[in-house]
């Protein structure tokens, strides 16, 4: 009879490589059977003995959370005697340990191939096999497959594995399980789980998170005493994260870096924006006297003009510059490699709300767009993780509420202060924004982990890919087409149609007095408004924005210019003369900013959510969970004042 050989590990490893390398063209693929994936065999003389190779899916671990996790714990459950190779990265070793530790569980026949040993050498990464082999109990070879190193000894300690009689079954090697102090705590864990009598799929997956979080320790472990960092001066990328992940200066790096990112976007898009509302300004002379020439009516003049031309010309020339400034440097970071570096700063935040550290990454993605974001929530596994990483992605601002947030700091909290500190504060607020928006992810977390989705972190090892150069001219092109095009052509598209509606609600009367169907409708909302800090206008702004976010201010500007007389709106100062002129203090500017930042997402991302939930339910809680929380925080802000203008006046 053949024996058998599996070939396991994490992906991208270098499984192929070697599978190719043993079996050369004596390879075939077929199903195995019951299950639809396809399995790759193949044939291996080595010495007197033939060998059946099987290749099995990459994954990272055995706890049957994917299809491939599943299929691999189950070939190797029901392959006993088969010699199993676990092929690692040896340049990341820690998270191929976790699954090798996993195997050693279950599997009494294992080799541990450690490859890429090329890579390491490159990177001054030193790994003491010796001593690797020592703690894990089974042979360890060194190969680097590409070049096809180390494949002859990897075939002779299969040879001599598989040439000794192993009847241990339960395995020998069992290091994690058979630790006293882990036994205790499982035995804790799983007595409370099953003494528990609603117990249920969320427990069993809260079980294998503390089975999981054991494994990750004692791959630490295990690899803090077998690799050492030869030339620390070759590791450059370690050098650098070490300072952009460290507890003491991760977070002021990464609060530094959104501060000079939103300095430069709201400094420079200035002059760029009074020259293209100028341009408008004009243009807009040339198009009325156009109109006339031709003899519009004039009802049709004032809505092109004064209603989708208005419009226009807005999005076009207060949006544009900012994100034009804004996206291709957000790009350039995310290009650098930086972005995961802050999900792993973020990581232990997001472990102590119970949600899974790759939430940060999902933020991330939100920042571009939240439906881009909730789709972005796949790469979380438990689907209680997937949920609050659903529910919560609207409280990071994406491309739609950016420019409203930039425009409405721009306006109101510019040269508040002296010298550069006028020009900084608006930035340093919008980050104290963006901070509050995580703050509220990770509250929103917890409370969700402990009232409707229940449970416990999963465990993860978060890979940090090495630093690349930026491609600045894929980054330019990229946010300029991917982000700012669409943006504005989203705008635009809607905003056009918004613009006539505002028209028609402010010119159609109604009533015995008169008044127009947009005064009608704000003044129901104004007292709602008014007690969130707004007013009914903005309310209405923001229901109306519901397609997208991009129009909630112009559809605010319009409601205003259509009660008020006309301003010429050619710079942001007189923009914000008729906000003033509407009541808005620096208060409304807060409520406004604190909504913008929590309310319910965009139409687009409400679908998107119904997509991915495929749950009626699960859409409108993530429609009512951030409305509710911006109407507390809203309401909770303008009581504050209140309270505190009492007191001040006593
Ligand atoms: P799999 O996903 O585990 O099957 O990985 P592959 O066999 O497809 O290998 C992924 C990449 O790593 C390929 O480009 C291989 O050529 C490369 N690779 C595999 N082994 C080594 C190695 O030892 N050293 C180096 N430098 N590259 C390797």
């Amino acid at each position: 009879m053949k024996d058998e050989i599996i070939l396991s590990g994490n992906p991208n490893v270098g499984k192929s490589t070697i599978f190719n390398s043993l079996t050369g063209l004596k390879q075939h693929t077929g199903n195995w059977s019951g299950k639809t994936v396809e399995l790759a065999y193949g044939v291996r003389i080595h010495k007197d003995k033939e060998y059946k190779i099987t290749d099995l899916p990459g994954t990272y671990s055995l706890m049957a959370r994917s299809r491939e996790e599943e299929i691999a714990r189950d070939y190797i459950e029901q392959n006993k005697d088969a010699c199993i190779i676990v092929i690692c990265d040896a340049s990341c070793l820690e998270r191929n340990l976790n699954l090798v530790l996993q195997i050693l569980e279950i599997a009494p026949r294992v080799i541990v191939c450690v490859n890429f040993m090329d890579e390491a050498k490159r990177k001054g990464i030193n790994i003491n096999f010796l001593r690797l082999s020592e703690l894990l109990g089974v042979p360890v070879i060194l190969t680097t497959a590409r070049k096809k190193k180390g494949l002859g000894d990897l075939l002779d300690a299969v040879y001599e594995m598989t040439s000794r009689t192993v009847t241990a079954d339960p395995p020998p090697h069992k290091i994690v399980t058979e630790d006293p102090n882990v036994q205790k705590m499982l035995e804790k864990a799983k007595k409370r789980f099953s003494e528990n009598e609603t117990y249920n799929q969320i427990n069993a997956e809260e079980y294998d998170d503390i089975l999981v979080s054991v494994f990750v320790s004692a791959a630490e472990k295990i690899h803090a005493e077998c690799v050492s960092f030869e030339d620390i001066s070759k590791l450059c990328d370690r050098k650098i994260d070490r300072f952009l992940t460290n507890k003491l200066t991760g977070f002021p790096v990464m609060i530094l870096f959104f501060v000079l990112i939103f300095w430069l976007t709201i400094t420079g898009s200035n002059y760029p924006s009074e020259l293209l509302t100028g341009l408008f300004a004009r243009f807009k002379t040339v198009l009325t006297d156009f109109l006339i020439f031709i003899k519009t009516p004039d009802w049709l003049c004032s809505l092109l003009i004064n209603g989708v031309y208005s419009v226009l010309a807005w999005v076009v020339s207060v949006m544009l510059p900012p994100m034009a400034i804004f996206f291709p440097l957000f790009t350039l970071l995310e290009d650098l490699g930086y972005l995961p570096r802050i999900a792993f700063n973020l990581d232990r935040f997001f472990k102590k709300a119970r949600a899974c550290g790759k939430q940060a990454l999902t933020m991330a993605m939100g920042f571009g767009c939240n439906a881009c974001g909730v789709i972005g929530a796949r790469i979380i596994d438990s689907p209680r993780e997937r949920l609050i990483a659903i529910i919560t992605n609207v409280f990071v601002p994406c491309n739609g509420r950016f420019p409203l947030l930039i425009i409405i700091m721009a306006l109101f909290f510019t040269g508040m202060a002296e010298g550069f500190m006028g020009t900084a504060l608006p930035a340093l607020i919008l980050t104290a924004v963006i901070i509050l928006g995580v703050a509220v992810t990770l509250l929103i977390s917890r409370l969700l982990s402990a009232t409707i989705l229940k449970g416990m972190p999963s465990s993860f090892t978060l890979e940090l890919p090495p630093y690349r150069r930026p491609q600045i001219v894929k980054v330019l092109i990229r946010s300029i087409l991917d982000r700012t095009l669409f943006v504005l052509g989203r705008a635009v598209i809607v905003a056009a149609p918004a613009g006539l509606v505002i028209w028609v609600l402010a010119n159609v009367h109604v009533g015995a007095e008169s008044n127009s169907l947009l005064y009608v409708i704000s003044g129901a909302l104004d007292p709602f408004g008014r007690a969130l800090g707004m007013d009914g206008v903005i309310i209405l702004g923001f229901i109306l924005g519901f397609p997208a976010n991009e129009i909630v201010l112009p559809i605010i500007m319009m409601c205003y210019l259509s009660t008020d007389t006309l301003i010429e709106l050619t710079e942001l100062s007189q923009i914000n003369r008729l906000f003033i002129q509407n009541g808005w203090t620096w208060v409304t500017a807060v409520s406004v900013i604190l909504f913008t930042l929590m309310h319910f997402p965009c139409s687009t991302t409400c679908l998107t959510i119904l997509k991915e939930t495929k749950s009626v339910k699960w859409t409108a809680l993530s429609f009512l969970i951030p409305t509710v929380t911006g109407i507390v925080f809203c309401a909770g802000f303008n009581g504050g004042v209140l309270v505190f203008r009492a007191f001040a006046n006593l």
